[in-house]
């Protein structure tokens, strides 16, 4: 029964000045939502609102799916309009409306009427109390609660007049592209997938960096990451994503560091590379999905220790967050089904049985040192040979 929706958004209606850059960027970012969508659709900015109208028949259930991915949105209101015919033609249409959310006809409801157009017969007062007491009429077993009404029935009069009561949640946050962009370090894991979507939320456009080992890690693992990808890019639009062959780059760290070790020094060349990356994509910032003490290498100290090799600011954005709460969240953005498929996306022979939880930096740096040119020619390798999938 629906035409068009209103958009409502929140924090970016507070950004001043600026406002307009927000409110196009969010206008993009629901027409590129909507492509994927069966129908056409015209997106426009009036009065400062945003509309979506349906140029055709569309699927409600999918494009609603689709504004409920777009960062910056905090309701989404299908609409009606109709034509400004008379009062007495409104009177049906609005009776008629209820009649269609509400068949039962036993909810409490309010008119909640408004003018942008000043020049109807009637004021919004007098619009309320004549559509409520229509609506008594033609529904007996509807009731009216100003306070707190099941049905908040918003009567607009503009070039046409626009019929709302609904309002579905939208993701909030802010559109993509408003916040610069970062670099994902992603694994097949429940957790970066998370990191990422939760940085990309605040309006940072994100581009995503894995390191894989093959053999010891499979093309399945590899898939499964990219499968991830493709999750987060339906709330973030196309993602590059950069895949490091990192197999010469273990197996050599392997050979020549103490065993216990071995995950921290990993993951500071780890960082290298993804930063290398980063500052060539123009990104400012990496993101991780590591948390406080969730394992050795996400100690305090080791933190630490990975963060010292890092130029760019690393985002932990689930830093204090316990498994569960990730876990929620994985459900909600549709990531976790994925992120549980049992295919290793780091080999358990390069896993330490016991890897410090307290890495001694000079004693990292001493054996990183031991490492020589011969790391930086397999560095400059592994860079040289990425592969670049775009996701989206
Ligand atoms: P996840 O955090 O994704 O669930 P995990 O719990 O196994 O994976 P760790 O292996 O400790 O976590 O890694 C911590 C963080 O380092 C990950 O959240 C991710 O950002 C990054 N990371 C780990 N492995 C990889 C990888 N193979 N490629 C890219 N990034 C990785
Ligand atoms: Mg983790």
């Amino acid at each position: 029964m629906y035409t068009a929706f209103l958009i409502k958004y929140a924090e970016i209606g507070v950004k001043g000045k600026n406002r307009y850059l927000f409110e196009d960027a969010l206008v993009r970012q629901i027409k590129y939502a909507l492509k994927k969508c069966d129908g056409g659709f015209a997106v426009r900015k009036t009065d400062g609102r945003i509309y979506v109208d349906a140029l055709s028949d569309f699927d409600y259930d999918e494009t609603v799916a689709a504004l409920g991915r777009v960062f910056g949105i905090s309701g989404i209101c299908p609409m009606i309009y109709v034509e400004d015919e008379g009062f007495e033609k409104l009177g049906q249409d609005v009776v008629d409306y209820i009649g269609r959310v509400c068949p039962e006809g036993n909810r409490s409801f309010k008119v909640a009427a408004r003018r942008a157009r000043k020049n109807y017969p009637l004021n919004s007062m007098e619009m309320n109390a004549k559509l409520g007491g229509l609506i008594l009429d033609a529904c007996p077993g509807m009731r009216v609660d100003v306070h707190h009404p099941d049905i908040l029935l918003n009567v607009e009069v503009r070039d046409k007049i626009y019929i709302y009561s609904e309002t579905i949640p939208g993701p909030g946050g802010m559109p993509i592209g408003t916040g610069g962009r970062a670099m994902l370090l992603l694994s097949g894991g429940i957790d970066s997938p998370v990191a990422g979507w939760m940085i990309a939320k605040r309006g940072v456009r994100i581009d995503a960096v894995y390191f894989h080992a093959p053999p010891y890690t499979s093309e399945r693992a590899k898939q499964k990451v990219v499968d991830l990808a493709e999750k987060v890019a339906a709330y973030t639009g196309p993602i590059r994503l950069h895949v490091i062959n990192f197999t010469d780059i273990q197996l050599y760290i392997y050979d020549k560091c103490p065993h216990d070790e071995l995950t921290i020094i990993m993951r500071r060349y780890m960082m290298r590379i993804a930063e290398h990356i980063a500052k060539e994509e123009e990104c400012l910032g990496l993101i991780t999905g590591e948390s406080i003490g969730q394992v050795a290498s996400q100690t305090m100290h080791s933190l630490m220790a990975t963060d010292e090799v890092c130029g760019l600011p690393v985002y932990r954005p689930l830093i204090g967050f316990d498994k569960m709460d990730i876990v929620d969240i994985a459900e909600k953005i549709d990531t976790y089904e994925t992120s549980i498929q049992p295919y290793e996306d780091c080999c358990t022979i390069f896993v330490a049985k016991h890897p410090v939880t307290k890495p001694n930096l000079n004693i990292i740096r001493r054996h990183e040192h031991n490492l020589d040119e011969k790391i930086d020619e397999l560095v400059q390798t592994a860079l040289d040979t990425a592969e670049v999938i775009v996701v989206q």
